[in-house]
């Protein structure tokens, strides 16, 4: 049953945008921890679609829900309540201590969710004050006011004229927050852990700073867990790592555990939308209510949180053991968002060379690499993916 794949990526460079420079395969199915391409190919996958397939490909959880939900309802309308949407809402705002949960399909579209609440509160609440501080090396999105909250220098000159009202600080420096925060300010947005700028941490004390400053002056403090969020840190959330509550949080990604959804989460406190002023043709779909129904039971009732914290220092005694020898540097991140720094530039060509032997990784900046695998990840493929790791560093240097 294999094969084609060079007619199907012939087709591939004739009838698609060229938007992502991608390798010379094609994804056709996947299960738990593995991908296979139309040659028939496994790879063990510590991409995980970017921190997305939470329980791994293909989950009969996911296939009941979708299964079980098409055959009740697909879609009725945004303008209706369904089953599934209640329920999801009341499982989150149950489960993270928020009291309102708006859904969307993107993170992206979460995150211009908590963007327009933050204009709206400034507008409403503050004088007027609309602009957003945000980090430097931050990812929020590819729409363009996400892409102008996005704190990424090879953006900079893109898409001009950017959206208006957004700051950019670097990470855990607080003076040069003080410095940003003005009276046109509305809100602070920052990822707990910046996961495309490399996996990068807020500090504890940071974290302080931010959430004194914006309580002192009114302002609105977004987390965006899109990467973070549900159990990839090792705690449900990666707030709870410093007990540093937002006043909006973002989640997209794993919460579909595959499948297009995500969410923005406030308390009655930021509940100021009037009909029609947010919203969309998807929101609330039911497919992806059920999906994540589904998705976050599971994580709860499986406790994959704590197996993620569990894995994830496991993955990180495995990579100190290797530093020496392969001279990897700055073994970082938490749970199963973690990064190390090569001793030279050669990401892309490690991120080749472990494809070829079946593992797949990701190498966010040349000189660095990410992994960020299904929560589901067992020490015994922990173990593969180090030893194929190591066999393809020893490659790259013969
Ligand atoms: N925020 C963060 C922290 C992300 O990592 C990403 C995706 N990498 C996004 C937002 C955007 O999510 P999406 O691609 O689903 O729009």
């Amino acid at each position: 049953p294999h094969g084609g794949t060079a007619q199907w990526l012939a087709e591939a460079k004739q009838a698609l945008l060229f938007t992502a420079v991608r390798p010379d395969v094609v994804m056709e199915r996947g299960e738990g921890m593995y991908l296979w391409d139309t040659e028939g190919k496994r790879y063990l996958d510590f991409i995980g679609g970017w921190a997305v397939t939470c329980l791994g490909h293909s989950p009969a959880v996911i296939r009941e829900a979708l299964d079980r939900q098409a055959a009740t309802l697909v879609n009725a309308s945004p303008s209706f309540y369904n089953k599934p949407m209640i329920e999801l809402a009341k499982r989150l705002t149950q489960l993270s201590g928020f009291d309102k949960a708006f859904f969307a399909s993107t993170g992206a579209e979460a995150n211009e969710g908590a963007i327009k609440l933050a204009r709206k509160h400034g507008a409403l609440n503050l004088g007027g004050a609309y602009e957003i501080v945000t980090t430097v090396n931050s990812f929020h999105g590819r729409t363009l006011a996400t892409m102008s909250a996005t704190g990424k220098s090879s953006w900079e000159a893109l898409f001009a004229p950017k959206v208006p009202g957004f700051k950019h600080v670097p990470l855990n420096d607080a003076e040069s927050l003080l410095a940003a925060v003005d009276e046109r300010t509305c809100a602070i947005m920052l990822e707990p852990v910046q996961g495309e700028g490399g996996v990068h941490a807020a500090d504890a004390g940071y974290l302080h700073t931010v959430r004194k400053l914006c309580d002192e002056r009114g302002l609105m403090l977004i987390f965006d867990e899109v990467q973070t969020g549900l159990g990839r840190t090792g705690t449900m959330f990666a707030f709870e790592h410093d007990g540093i509550r937002p006043d909006v949080m973002t989640l997209g990604k794993g919460i579909g555990g595959g499948f297009p959804l995500s969410a923005m989460l406030t308390t009655s406190r930021f509940n100021l939308f009037e009909p029609g002023e947010q919203g969309g043709t998807y929101i609330g779909q039911p497919l992806a209510m059920a999906v994540g129904n589904a998705v976050v039971r599971e994580i709860v009732e499986r406790k994959l949180h704590e197996h993620a914290k569990e894995m994830g220092d496991y993955i990180t005694r495995g990579l100190e053991s290797l530093a020496n020898a392969y001279g990897l540097s700055r073994i970082r991140g938490k749970g199963l968002l973690l990064a190390f720094d090569l001793p030279a530039p050669r990401g892309p060509e490690l991120v080749a060379a472990c494809m070829e032997a079946g593992l797949l990784i990701n190498s966010p900046s040349p000189s660095t690499i990410r992994l960020m695998p299904p929560l589901i990840v067992s020490r015994s493929q922990a173990d593969d993916m180090l030893a194929l790791l190591s066999g393809a560093m020893d490659r790259l240097r013969a």
